[in-house]
């Protein structure tokens, strides 16, 4: 278990890690981060990840003895498919997400968008949607703030007891080159996402020992200059370039090129 935090009612858990890369020639990689809080009487997701997380999502739920009928609530920070699918999972979850975001995604050409345009449509029309606004309560102990850019309604959210600081800031802040760059790659808006990333990095240099969760990457720590990943990563690949199934090859996705 990665747990991150005890805070504001909830005890905070990296369900999933995020991964900050994309691929190349395949098409998007979509590796991002799960979070779950518990606390309050609830059992929260925040963000699901991709449909090709979903055994590894329930996995890990198991693990902790949460079967996905027990999740409450899901807070989803914005609609692109790698953070959004697996809301179908949970039928007895409220699932919130921006209501502006919601019909933005509702409207953007099949073409060029990211999302899920199932997924986003029966989301609308279901029951358990409930409509988020930016600087409210997201749920008791969790605000919901403007973070835009990256999609131009995208919600970050922020868990703060006056001691500690947790930012899930999800795509906002996709990893630790952008929060130290104040600059995102892959968005809707250059400005308005150098903007959000230099207002979310305010948040979580104030605080010395904040937590910031971005999006494709670990948690980071802020204990001075570039923070401090916490846990390890965790990434590879399993490839069959032979003639066999025998003949396989691991590829550690890390910087360190430890085995995943
Ligand atoms: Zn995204």
């Amino acid at each position: 278990m990665t747990v991150l935090a005890d805070i504001c009612g909830y005890q905070v858990d990296l369900l999933v890690q995020g991964f900050p890369g994309k691929s190349l020639e395949n098409g998007g990689l979509g590796w991002s981060a799960v979070v779950l809080l518990r606390g309050r009487g609830r059992v929260i997701l925040v963000d699901t990840g991709s449909f090709s997380v979903r055994k590894t999502l329930l996995a890990r739920l198991a693990e902790r003895g949460i079967a996905r009928h027990d999740v409450t609530d899901i807070l989803l920070t914005h609609a692109h498919y790698d953070h959004m699918m697996n809301w179908t999972l949970f039928p007895a979850a409220s699932v919130a997400i921006c209501g502006a975001e919601l019909d933005h995604a509702l409207a953007e050409p099949i073409e060029t968008s990211l999302c899920a345009e199932l997924y986003v449509r029966a989301l609308a029309e279901s029951p358990q949607l409930r409509r988020l606004t930016p600087g409210a309560e997201a749920l008791p102990g969790i605000a919901a703030i403007a973070a835009p850019g990256h999609t131009p309604h995208h919600l970050s959210f922020v868990l703060d007891d006056g001691a500690g600081r947790v930012i899930l800031a999800a795509d906002a802040v996709k990893n630790r080159a952008e929060l130290l760059a104040a600059a995102g790659d892959s968005t809707q808006d250059g400005a308005a996402s150098s903007a959000t990333i230099a207002n979310i990095a305010d948040l979580w240099r104030a605080r010395s020992g904040a937590i910031i969760v971005c999006g494709h990457d670990l948690p980071l720590l802020n204990d001075g200059d570039g923070g401090t990943y916490l846990g390890t990563r965790r990434a590879g690949i399993l490839c069959w370039f032979g003639a066999s199934l025998d003949d396989s090859r691991r590829i550690a996705l890390s910087t360190n090129g430890d085995s995943p």
